[in-house]
């Protein structure tokens, strides 16, 4: 009987083994590599200036609902104008608002769905109190040992200056796309796009364009933001969290401390926040299966085991992953306590307490969810809650990782960066792409600068830095996949168009 037991107990090992390897197997896989490209020739010094020029004009908004500097946008615009003539000669530029630039570059073919790269004109300002902290001011664009110094030098001019070199150098060359390609400038991204990109969306909605692609600032080729994993990856966004800002009331009886009542306003307020931050929504461990599928072998073992076989390891890598405040917020909705007030005198109990809590949708949960989750949380009638005007969207599509232009976009970041793995991720940040999701279906998010550890955080940060030759890698990045995506079939092809 017991070696019967033990016999038993020995093949369901060896089963649950071969298993564990069969899908270990079949999820890892190598993404093989790609021929280097050496790209479009560029003058590094040069871009630098370019970038340095854009850093000067300080397109800061001049308050919290983004109103634009008209002398900042019209000395920037001025600069491109004067520093990529042929773009300007070529192609159609339209203004938008004022302030918001498209630029139209019709392919020869214009019966295929155009694409679009996008950038935003507009920077965050320099916090005063932080001035005496940056090695140089922030908007005098200084290039010092190999460095381009100041604010929009990683967030986001040099995104823009790499799509406006790129296209110059291409136009030099003589090259047209078959495909049209658009690059859209927006003005206001910091403060949320309603001026500048949702005009334009709402513009090619209305004329019936649909895009093939787009590529607007994301993720970039970095080291360390994968747990488990050392060597850097690109990461591309394919979708973003949504945004659920939920105000919390609690009204009762006003009077004197002295006879207090036994749970004053502040007390049953206090306990429905603590309970949500005990309960926050569910995890969903399998979002990020994507993430590592497309890490793939550049994985180490311990990590590609347990993610091809969630249904065994889940539990070990939610304890695992949990605690790390980047991977938990790309697993869940998260829950963030804000905001508290309540109470004016130390011997008054308040009739009124008040918090907001912030909330950031995984796709995949809905702002009905979350506010049904809440109730079932706190479970006190006397609270009540609601979203706060304005302050809420829901999580964005995710765009589709079997699509052409996904590949082709992670074709072009292999060709240009030596083979880094691609994989996809969902953005915990928002970004202008939220305006194009009525047009299209292949929204990427991806920055094609190399970042190692002492350039994180840098954007909106003091000292925001790149180094020269990071600038003139993305004009390389843009020049090929403009060749690429404005192909006919938005692959790579030998045979360059030239007009
Ligand atoms: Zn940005």
């Amino acid at each position: 009987m017991l070696t019967t037991i033990l016999y038993i107990i020995l093949v369901i090992l060896i089963l649950t083994t071969f298993y564990v390897v069969i899908r270990t197997i079949v999820f890892e896989r190598s993404q093989g590599t790609v021929e280097k490209i050496e790209g479009i020739p560029v003058d590094e010094q040069q871009v630098a200036e370019h970038l340095a020029a854009a850093v000067r004009c300080q397109t800061v908004p001049l308050d919290e609902k983004g109103t634009p500097d008209p002398e900042a946008f019209q000395q920037l615009h001025k600069m491109l104008a004067e520093t990529y003539p042929l773009v300007h000669e070529k192609l159609k530029r339209l203004v938008v608002n004022d302030y918001s630039l498209v630029y139209v570059w019709t392919g020869s073919r214009p019966d295929l769905e155009p694409v679009m790269l996008m950038a935003h004109q507009d920077v965050v300002s320099a916090d005063p109190s932080t001035l005496a902290q940056w090695t140089y001011p922030p908007f005098e664009g200084r290039i010092v040992d190999g460095l381009i110094w100041g604010r929009g030098t990683l967030d986001i001019k040099n995104q823009l200056i790499g799509i406006m070199d790129a296209a110059e150098a291409l136009l030099q060359q003589g090259y047209r796309p078959e495909r049209t390609v658009l690059f859209g400038f927006g003005h206001d991204e910091e403060t949320g796009g309603t001026n500048g990109c949702k005009v334009i969306g709402q513009l090619l909605k209305e004329k019936g364009i649909r895009l093939a692609g787009i590529v607007d600032e994301g993720g970039g080729i970095t080291a360390g933001l994968a747990a488990g994993v050392r060597g850097p990856v690109a990461l591309i966004g394919v979708s973003e969290k949504g945004y659920l800002t939920v105000e919390f009331t609690v009204n009762s009886q006003p009077g004197h401390s002295s006879t207090p009542p036994p749970q004053t306003s502040i007390g049953i307020l206090s306990r429905a926040l603590a309970r949500l931050e005990a309960h926050p929504m569910p995890t969903h461990l399998r979002r990020l299966r994507p993430l590592y599928h497309g890490i793939g072998r550049a994985a180490p073992l311990f990590i590609q085991i347990p993610f091809a076989n969630v249904w065994l390891f889940g539990p070990v890598l939610k304890r695992w992953l949990v605690p790390k405040p980047e991977m938990n917020a790309s697993m869940r909705t998260t829950t963030a306590l804000t905001i508290i007030n309540g109470g004016v005198e130390d011997n008054t109990i308040p009739a009124e307490a008040k918090a907001i809590v912030n909330f950031r949708l995984l796709p995949g949960d809905t702002i009905a969810e979350v506010l049904w989750h809440v109730g079932k949380v706190i479970k006190d009638e006397r609270v009540k809650f609601k979203p706060v005007e304005g302050k809420f969207n829901e999580a964005l599509p995710v765009s589709p990782t079997n699509a052409t232009a996904y590949k082709s976009l992670s074709q072009v970041i292999r060709q240009v960066f030596d083979n880094p793995p691609v994989a996809p991720f969902v953005m915990l940040g928002g970004t202008d792409c939220q305006h194009f999701v009525p047009v299209s279906d292949h929204i990427y998010r991806f920055t094609s600068v190399v970042m190692d550890e002492s350039f994180r955080g840098l954007e909106h940060g003091i000292d925001e830095r790149i180094p020269v030759e990071a600038m003139a890698k993305m004009v390389k990045f843009y020049a090929q996949l403009i060749q690429t995506w404005g192909t006919r079939d938005m692959t790579a092809s030998k045979e360059r168009s030239i007009e």
